[in-house]
């Protein structure tokens, strides 16, 4: 099995990435941003809870994330992996995604992830609010609190894949189509 885990700062272009990745090596595409966001829409208990902390920027509670990632591993689908788009977000994601792993004898291959410098990071982000309706993308307060919780409480995970080899850094600026050849480069290469 491929498990990519597809790791960057908010507006680095996960999304836009997992999928063509997803396509070209056949992957089940996973990602919790998307998957909260349908919570939220089918105006569950759990969206309720999720739309209140996801429009003031902070994170969701481990918990609900991981049983999100649980449920979706567990459905059986034949597959050749999964792409991680947005999830690990803090170490004990990460730490719950290398056992939920483990019991279905696989593991994560490799964690890319997307540089892209801050004041580039809020440009895409203020933008794309113009667009995609996204309270999380509506103003610049709550852009800047995401980012900070990015450099707090999610860039920590980087030691943790580098100290097990897994840690490939990707410029993520430029041409979509050159961010994508480079990833699909450094996957091909693994
Ligand atoms: P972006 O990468 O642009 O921040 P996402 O769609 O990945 O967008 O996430 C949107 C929001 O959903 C996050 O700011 C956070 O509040 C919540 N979220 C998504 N994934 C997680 C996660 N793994 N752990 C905690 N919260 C999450």
């Amino acid at each position: 099995m491929i498990n990519l885990v597809l790791f960057g700062p908010p507006g680095a272009g996960k999304g836009t990435q997992a999928i063509f990745l997803a396509r070209k090596f056949n992957l089940v595409h996973l990602s919790t941003g998307d998957l909260l966001r349908q919570e939220i829409a089918a105006q569950t208990d759990l969206g309720r809870i999720a739309d209140e902390i996801i429009s003031k920027g902070e994170l969701v509670p481990d918990s609900i994330v991981i049983d999100m990632i649980e449920s979706k591993l567990k459905k059986p689908k034949t597959t050749v992996g999964f792409i991680f788009d947005g999830f690990p977000r803090t170490v004990p994601q990460a730490q719950a995604l290398d056992q939920l792993l483990r019991k279905h004898h696989s593991k994560v291959s490799v964690m890319l992830c997307l540089e892209v410098e801050k004041e580039e990071l809020i440009d895409r982000l203020l933008k794309r609010g113009l667009t995609s309706g996204r309270c999380d993308d509506a103003d610049a307060a709550t852009i800047e609190n995401r980012i900070n919780v990015y450099n707090e409480k999610t860039a920590p995970i980087i030691r943790y894949y580098e100290s097990q080899g897994k840690y490939h850094p990707i410029q993520g600026t430029g041409p979509i189509e050159e961010i994508t050849s480079r990833l699909k480069e450094t996957v091909e290469n693994m």
